[in-house]
């Protein structure tokens, strides 16, 4: 029901109850007023009966008394009138005319107790009126004094009048009385509900065109113009409300479209766009604390660090692993993971195109066919894997896994949410690439790709804080090609490059991957074998030599070149409790190698130590 409706309604029912209230009061006014005023009228009859009946006695013609009522019954609408006598009266007087005996309670009643009595009896047809008063002994000096012929005491009761009067005229005029108010109060309650209806239906069209705006502008849409034919302050208000819709369209249209080159429309579903472009703001201004914290970070891998972070704090992900993979090779490196079993074959860190997600470039999840993924071990647990290429050479997979159909969906609804941290850090990962390549380089010969002596510079605070906590020992081996000057001097620079890379071959192809390899400078080169026993230093160091020395470099005259190495060897922390200490050892050691004919290997000893070579 429209509030029109309802207020018409209202007014209706409470125009309608004030009526019903003014009718039922007047009724029973009315009735009171009738009956009272037939009471009067017949108290009024009764006295002149009395008064006359008395002039009857006094003048002797008691007689001719039948006349003189009839004449008054006729004269007052009075439908019966008659005398009843009393008992004394009747004894002194006798029983008088017929219809003077007692003819009823009524009568015997008012004979009894000389008190009036009015009864009314209404039928369909008519509404009569009895009224019997009592006629009483009066004392008094005139004539008229009812004891000068009555034998009887004064006040005694000498007989009744009774009479009966038609009122049925008082209740149609009442009853039209009624409908006359009845009529004009509906005149009047048509007339009102016409006014209202008239004044307030400009008002509730502009309620109702009010609302279809509003509810508009909550799904986004500050388009609608509102009208109204009221004048005064509501048009006004109408004014005002167009105009700040206007602006709202204007703004809103500005918001929803700069939000939208942030991040594509349908990321955040609702239906409410104020609260879509709320949420959206809020990701934003969290993506942007994100950035700027992983900006600051030092290293790639406290980027990925802060990525696992998100997850875990965030979006609440229990069970993921986060890979790095090589777009080249293909290779899969974990970087992350919260369990300590694989959810995926081992060959996939080998060859990660057996990854799904990693192939197809798209989001797999397993919930959609099942054993979507071939390279995943169990076929009970669910998985949602996101693939991310950073750049040309690098991608990430992240692999978030669940046994809970609820868990899965809450990632599902998250993917896009976590490719915009993802997206965030792309850049940052980036540049972070960029830097440990430029810092590889820069740490790295390029002639023999081995590490340089900035590297050594670089690393050797941390192997030795490593070494020591871990009691790990390190072999240095300081190498130097023997007449190597006259190489160059003989063959020019270029042999003597082709032989410093083929000792740098040698080098390599001779360490473990716990050992590091450094052109220390020049032809000459340092060596660092992790753990190696005095035995195992040994044997490396003459494979060193004996490969080296079984090198044979065409030097374009028949004749191929060939060279020997010297290397001098001290041990950390056996001989110097600091790798540089180690380093200059094994120098000393080397010294001592070419001084005493070059080609050969010499181990340090304390004797070789001069004074003064302190550190
Ligand atoms: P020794 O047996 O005492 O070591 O004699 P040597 O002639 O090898 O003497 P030394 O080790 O001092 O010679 C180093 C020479 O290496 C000097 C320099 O011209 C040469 N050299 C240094 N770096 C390079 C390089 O990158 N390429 C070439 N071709 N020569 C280099
Ligand atoms: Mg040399
Ligand atoms: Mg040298």
């Amino acid at each position: 029901m429209t509030t029109k409706s309802r207020l018409l309604l209202i007014v209706t029912f409470m125009l309608l109850g004030l009526s019903a209230a003014t009718i039922i009061n007047v009724s029973l006014n009315f009735r009171d007023y009738s009956i009272k005023s037939a009471v009067e009228k017949s108290q009024m009859v009764a006295n002149i009966v009395k008064d006359g009946i008395t002039a009857h006695m006094v003048n002797g013609i008691m007689d001719k008394r039948a006349y003189y009522l009839n004449q008054i019954s006729s004269s007052n609408d009075v439908e019966f009138l008659r005398l009843v006598r009393g008992e004394n009266v009747i004894k002194q007087y006798g029983k008088g005319f017929e219809h003077e005996s007692l003819r009823d309670a009524i009568d015997e009643e008012v004979l009894k107790t000389g008190n009036s009595v009015e009864k009314i009896t209404e039928t369909a047809k008519s509404t009569k009126l009895r009224v019997s008063i009592p006629y009483k002994a009066t004392e008094d000096n005139t004539i008229a004094s009812c004891l000068n012929c009555h034998n009887v005491q004064k006040g005694e009761v000498l007989g009744v009048i009774s009479m009966e009067f038609d009122i049925g005229d008082m209740r149609s005029s009442g009853v039209m009385t009624i409908a006359k108010i009845l009529g004009i109060n509906l005149l009047f309650i048509v007339v009102a509900l016409l006014l209202i209806n008239h004044f307030v239906t400009p008002y509730m069209n502009l309620f109702s065109n009010l609302q279809s705006g509003i509810k508009k502008a909550y799904s986004g849409d500050f388009t609608h113009e509102f009208t109204s034919k009221v004048g005064g302050d509501a048009k006004n208000v109408v004014e005002q409300i167009n105009s700040l819709f206007r602006k709202m369209q204007e703004t809103f249209g500005d918001i929803k479209y700069n939000l939208a080159t942030f991040i594509p429309q349908g990321c955040v579903s609702s239906t409410d766009p104020l609260h879509e472009a709320k949420t959206i703001i809020n990701e934003l201004s969290d993506i942007y604390k994100f950035k700027k914290t992983i900006e600051l970070d030092a290293s790639k891998s406290d980027v990925y660090t802060r990525i696992i972070d998100i997850l875990k704090l965030k979006y609440h992900v229990g069970h993921f692993a986060l890979y790095e993979v090589n777009n080249v090779s293909s290779e899969r490196k974990l970087i992350h993971s919260t369990e300590e079993k694989n959810i995926c074959f081992e060959k996939t860190n080998k060859d990660a195109l057996l990854c799904r997600a990693y192939r197809t470039n798209s989001v797999t999840i397993s919930t959609e066919f099942p054993n979507l993924c071939q390279a995943c071990i169990l076929s009970d647990i669910n998985y949602v894997c996101i693939p991310f290429p950073i750049n040309h050479d690098i991608s990430l997979v992240l692999s978030m896994t669940s046994n809970q159909r609820d868990e899965v969906e809450l990632m599902k609804k998250n993917i896009s949410s976590i490719k915009h941290y993802l997206e965030a850090a792309k850049p940052v990962i980036e540049s972070q690439i960029l830097m440990e390549k430029l810092r590889d380089t820069s740490l790295r010969d390029g002639m023999t790709g081995l590490y340089n002596r900035r590297f050594l510079e670089e690393v050797i605070d941390k192997i030795m804080s490593q070494a020591t906590r871990k009691k790990d020992t390190y072999a240095v081996l300081m190498l130097d090609v023997d007449f190597f000057k006259m190489v160059n001097d003989t063959y020019g620079h270029d042999v003597g490059d082709r032989v410093i890379v083929a000792l740098a071959k040698v080098l390599k192809s001779s360490i473990r991957e716990s050992d590091l390899a450094i052109r220390y400078g020049g032809e000459e080169f340092v060596v660092m074998l992790h753990n190696a026993n005095d035995e195992g230093m040994m044997s490396i160091a003459t494979k060193i030599h004996s490969e080296f020395a079984k090198l044979a470099f065409d030097v374009g005259n028949g004749e191929p070149l060939r060279k020997t190495i010297s290397i001098g060897i001290a041990k950390f922390p056996t001989d110097g409790d600091t790798i540089w200490k180690c380093i200059k050892y094994a120098d000393t050691a080397l010294y001592e190698a070419k001084e005493t004919g070059r080609n050969k290997i010499v181990e340090f000893r304390a004797e070789m130590h001069k004074s003064g070579d302190e550190f």
